[in-house]
């Protein structure tokens, strides 16, 4: 059998479902939306922050190269060319280089500042070390000022080397001087660069045009050799962007940028799952509100469908109980549905009107419209039941069937017709005259004696005989009278008295009526 639901429940689930569906779709178009906003935000931002940081790496490599520029400039005087000054000029400078040095042309050191270093590698390099690496043969074969690339040194400090060219007052080349900076000592590149992470786990690491990482919050990572990986290949080529990268099974949105000067790279990261968290705060606070949403609808809806239930419920109850009963009160046991909604008044009307005819066809005989056996049987149990004083009057036609033989059965129907119209003429309101069965009728008469009612009898009987029925000829009626005793507790003793007093009609000659009397 199909699961029958409630009305109520169909439309409670249909609430929850739309409201459900409707948060889905909107969480969904929500999140999406936050998620390309933030990750776009996160992109354009590292983007903007690897360019600033470009432009100051620029701006202090500039600026040491200028430095350096000037003190080679300012050396071109044998008289300048002191320790004294030398020293000077360092220690205003040291926050910028580690040491500065001048060498002549074959890379000897003549001054330096401090004067006495200790390399990472402990060598110590003081006035009279000769220099002999690439990049002084660099300096001393370009005569040009530059900035290094990116060194390690053997115990893996990274640094960089600052040239300018010495020239005497006679424009004579005599020798290169050199700033170094360590880059990971407290210097103004590696303040710019700012190597520690955020505690959004942001952070910023740079690498040299090889693909070297020169500045890394880890430590671990630095010097690393990333020319494989795919942004590197994106540096190499001067480009400046952004994009979301994979690291391991971390997602980035990475922004990156060149160096102008020295060509490193910049790059900028912020974990992708930092907008994990304002995507879950979207997520509570819509579910929330739908929530709050939902109760409000469900309240509402719970309200509609009483409104649209009562009537329907009522309207079941009514007509269920009205077939159950086989008994339909209309009228008496009545109800009235007014309600708001359309399609529910137009049940109500279609289904007391249905009510109306089957309680016809239920009550009422189909040939005559008098009352039928049901009914009949009913109603005088209910009184006698009721002790509801009344009599009876039984009565049968007279040779019926020779009407049927003689007219035709068409004629006969006419004649019962006919004979139900003028009983129902001799029966008042409170009165039920019925058709007992074929072409027998009665009439219950309430609160008659049974001399009113075979007087009633009587002259219905002489009416009947006086008029032309639908034969042209009049019909003749036997009739039988008696009324409730005190010892009728059942139908059956009464109707039989009624049927015993027709009998003896019919048995002295038809056309009369008898009165039950108490036999001897
Ligand atoms: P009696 O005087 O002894 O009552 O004789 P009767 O012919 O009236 O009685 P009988 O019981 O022999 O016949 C009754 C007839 O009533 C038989 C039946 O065909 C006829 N009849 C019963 N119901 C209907 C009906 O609905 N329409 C018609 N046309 N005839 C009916
Ligand atoms: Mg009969
Ligand atoms: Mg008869």
């Amino acid at each position: 059998m199909k699961k029958v639901l409630k009305l109520n429940v169909v439309i409670n689930i249909l609430v929850i479902l739309v409201v459900f569906f409707a948060t889905v779709i909107h969480l969904y178009s929500s999140m999406d939306a936050l998620r390309t906003s933030l990750t776009n935000n996160y992109l354009e931002s590292n983007h903007n922050y690897a360019i600033k940081l470009a432009e100051e790496v620029d701006y202090i490599t500039d600026e040491l190269q200028k430095r350096i520029i000037t003190i080679a400039n300012l050396s071109s005087s044998s008289d300048f060319r002191q320790q004294s000054n030398l020293d000077t000029l360092f220690y205003s400078e040291n926050d910028h280089f580690n040491s500065i040095f001048f060498t002549d042309t074959n890379g000897v050191i003549q001054l330096i500042s401090p004067s006495v270093i200790n390399t990472p590698d402990n060598i110590s390099v003081r006035a009279g070390t000769k220099i002999d690496s690439e990049i002084m043969k660099r300096a001393l074969t370009e005569k040009k000022p530059f900035i290094s690339e990116v060194y390690k040194t053997k115990s893996g400090t990274l640094f960089l080397l600052v040239t300018a060219p010495v020239f005497n007052e006679q424009r004579e080349h005599i020798g290169v001087m050199v700033g170094t900076v360590y880059l990971e000592d407290q210097n103004a590149i590696k303040i710019a660069l700012g190597t520690h992470g955020y505690d959004d786990g942001s952070y910023v690491f740079a690498v040299d045009k090889k693909g070297h990482i020169i500045s890394h919050p880890n430590i671990s990572r630095i010097y690393a050799d990333i020319s494989d990986n795919p942004i590197m290949k994106i540096l190499k080529q001067g480009k400046s962007g952004f994009d979301k990268v994979t690291k391991g099974d971390k997602e980035y949105f990475a922004g990156y940028t060149t160096t102008k000067n020295l060509g490193w790279g910049i790059v900028s990261l912020t974990p992708a799952s930092t907008i994990n968290e304002p995507i879950n705060d979207l997520l509570i606070k819509i579910v929330t509100r739908s929530l709050t949403t939902l109760i409000i609808l469900l309240i509402i809806a719970t309200f509609l469908v009483r409104s649209i239930t009562k009537p329907l419920t009522e309207l079941a109850l009514y007509s269920e109980k009205s077939i159950l009963n086989r008994k339909i009160d209309i009228g008496k046991d009545d109800i009235n549905i007014q309600s708001h909604i359309y399609e529910i008044n137009q049940l109500y009307r279609q289904v007391k009107s249905h009510l109306v005819m089957l309680k016809k066809e239920v009550q009422l005989d189909g040939l005559t419209g008098l009352a039928n056996r049901r009914t009949f049987d009913e109603i005088i149990k209910d009184w006698i039941n009721k002790r509801q004083s009344f009599s009876i009057i039984f009565l049968d036609i007279d040779n019926f069937k020779k009407v049927n033989d003689t007219y035709g059965h068409l004629v006969g129907d006419d004649v019962l017709r006919y004979l139900s119209a003028t009983i129902n003429n001799f029966s008042s309101e409170d009165d039920l005259s019925f058709r007992y069965g074929g072409e027998e009728f009665g009439i219950l008469l309430k609160n008659k004696s049974e001399d009113e009612a075979y007087k009633i009898a009587e002259q219905l009987r002489r009416k009947i005989e006086q008029t032309a029925s639908p034969t042209g000829k009049p019909i003749t009626v036997s009739l039988g009278v008696t009324s409730l005793k005190e010892m009728d507790n059942h139908p059956k003793t009464i109707i039989e008295r009624a049927d015993y007093a027709l009998y003896q009609s019919k048995k002295t000659g038809k056309n009369r009526t008898t009165l039950y009397k108490k036999q001897d």
